[in-house]
């Protein structure tokens, strides 16, 4: 008998990429994907523990499963990902009705564990060594996921999907948990990452981002033969059938010019680079830990914009990190306007249990003031990525047509009268430098690379009409099933 699930993923592309090859597993064993979570049999939750509130947004859905539990005994609640890691048996204590808790290593467990739980065996729960628990192959091994398994349907596009080139974390950043919760780095093996590449064209995969918490710092050495993020990138771009590849996230020491003239030889490579300055104060990042000054990112950004001149650039910064005092956070204000990214992801500290960060310092910087800063620093990213916009007016884009766009979708789901051929509906796709961009067009486009012309921006939005050319029909999707 068929058997359904419902997951549901938060977090980051690595979360997305585990819920993909889950899904993919149990498919093969006779599940089907639920639209919604009364309509389960198993319920998944793949979750995040970067910060607090991803943690209590978890313990609250759980929370509201209880009742629905005690109604429906038969059903299996599982808790997966990072925080399934870090809490453990701490998750059967908060939620005692949940049946199932599996680290982000051990994935591949989850059909043999639900089998386990359907056959009342009660609570089951499979987690990786932590980071001082035993030899470190033995760790390492204990962190590996399993073989990649595609499933298509699970991908944000059908032909966008992330490859995971690198596990695990080796940086330490005392505020971080990513490097408990999903163990030592580890580069997988270049010939695995090629085969998968080209699984992932055959299924008509065009645009590939590679994933990693240090991208950049990449390594594999096998047979006296080490292979880096350039070298991977090389080989990949001659797999037929992919047209763009991507790369996340960078850790701004590893930034080596090999790469980067690798993404500016390359045609495929995407001129977009995730470079995480966390801080603009040399003191915050020396606690930190993040092993470079200010200084250091500078010289890392000039190497950028010398090689790479038109590339988005974007960061990552944290507010309210202990002891950031208004100078501190002054410098990381002038950071960002010197800079001028494409877009920076602003966080409020949040302490983790766990971390160093948490072990060595306080908490100390109030709610208001972290709230204060992290507003303070959107502003100014808002108008930089504006401006930053206005450049392309007027120019033509080559776009990646992703799908409808949200407004669209909303629209539908309102009920608006059903498609017929011919119609036309608000698309949204991405450039090769990763900015979005809205447009009319048939929905046949979906899945294309048109040229789009840009007659309005917003601060991360830009807006354009396609450019009709001569478009030819083969590979279109059917335009009717698209919505
Ligand atoms: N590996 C990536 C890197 O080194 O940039 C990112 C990992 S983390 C999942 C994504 C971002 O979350 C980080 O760049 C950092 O800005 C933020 N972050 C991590 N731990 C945090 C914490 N304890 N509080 C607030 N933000 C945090
Ligand atoms: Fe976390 Fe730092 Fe590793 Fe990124 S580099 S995952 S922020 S420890």
């Amino acid at each position: 008998m068929t058997k359904r699930l419902y997951i549901d993923t938060v977090g980051c592309q690595m979360n997305v990429l585990d819920s993909e090859m889950v899904v993919a597993d149990l498919r093969k064993r006779g599940f089907e994907l639920a639209g919604d979570l009364a309509a389960a049999d198993v319920i998944l939750f793949n979750t995040c523990s970067v910060r607090e509130q991803a943690e209590n947004k978890t313990y609250s859905a759980l929370g509201r499963l209880r009742s629905f539990k005690k109604q429906h005994p038969e059903k299996i609640i599982g808790v997966m990902g990072c925080m399934a890691q870090k809490d453990q048996k701490l998750v059967f204590e908060r939620a005692p009705y949940v049946d199932l808790v599996v680290g982000p290593g051990q994935l591949a467990r989850i059909p043999d564990l639900l089998d386990e739980v359907a056959a009342g065996k009660g609570p089951q729960m499979a987690v990786s060594l932590g980071r001082r628990e035993g030899p470190v192959e033995d760790i390492k091994r204990s962190h590996e996921t399993f073989d990649p398994l595609r499933d298509p349907t699970m991908r944000p596009t059908p032909f966008q999907a992330y490859l995971r080139i690198q596990i695990g974390c080796d940086k330490f950043c005392t505020y971080c948990i990513v490097p408990m919760t999903r163990g030592p780095e580890q580069g997988r093996d270049p010939e695995q990452i090629l085969a998968e590449a080209r699984v992932l064209a055959d299924q008509g995969c065009k645009e590939i981002t590679l994933i990693g918490q240090t991208v950049n710092s990449y390594k594999h050495t096998s047979g006296g033969r080490t292979t880096r993020l350039a070298d991977l990138l090389h080989s990949l771009s001659q797999v037929d059938g992919i047209q763009r590849l991507k790369f996340v996230t960078n850790y701004p020491k590893d930034m080596t010019d090999d790469l980067l003239q690798a993404v500016r030889d390359l045609p495929k490579c995407s001129p977009y680079l995730h470079v995480p300055a966390q801080s603009g104060s040399n003191s915050v990042l020396a606690r930190m830990k993040r092993g470079y000054t200010v200084q250091d990112y500078r010289e890392t950004f000039s190497r950028i914009r010398a090689t790479l001149p038109q590339a988005a650039v974007t960061s990552d910064f944290i507010v309210g990190f202990p002891g950031e005092t208004e100078e501190d956070f002054q410098k990381t204000y002038e950071l960002v306007e010197e800079c001028r990214f494409k877009n920076s992801f602003i966080f409020k500290y949040s302490e983790r249990p766990g971390t160093k960060g948490a072990e060595l310092y306080a908490d100390d910087i109030t709610y208001e003031v972290k709230n204060r800063r992290n507003n303070d620093l959107l502003a100014l990213q808002n108008r930089i990525s504006e401006e930053d916009s206005q450049r392309f007016l007027g120019e033509r884009a080559l776009v990646l047509v992703e799908g409808p766009s949200e407004r669209e979708l909303k629209r539908r789901a309102g009920g608006v009268s059903p498609l017929s051929h011919g119609d036309v509906v608000q698309l949204t796709g991405r450039t090769p430098d990763d900015r979005i961009v809205v447009f009319d067009g048939n929905p046949r486009l979906v899945g294309e690379i048109i040229p789009v012309a840009i007659y309005d921006v917003a601060p991360h939005t830009l807006f354009g009409a396609v450019v009709t050319e001569h478009l030819s029909g083969a590979g279109f999707q059917p335009a009717l099933q698209l919505l």
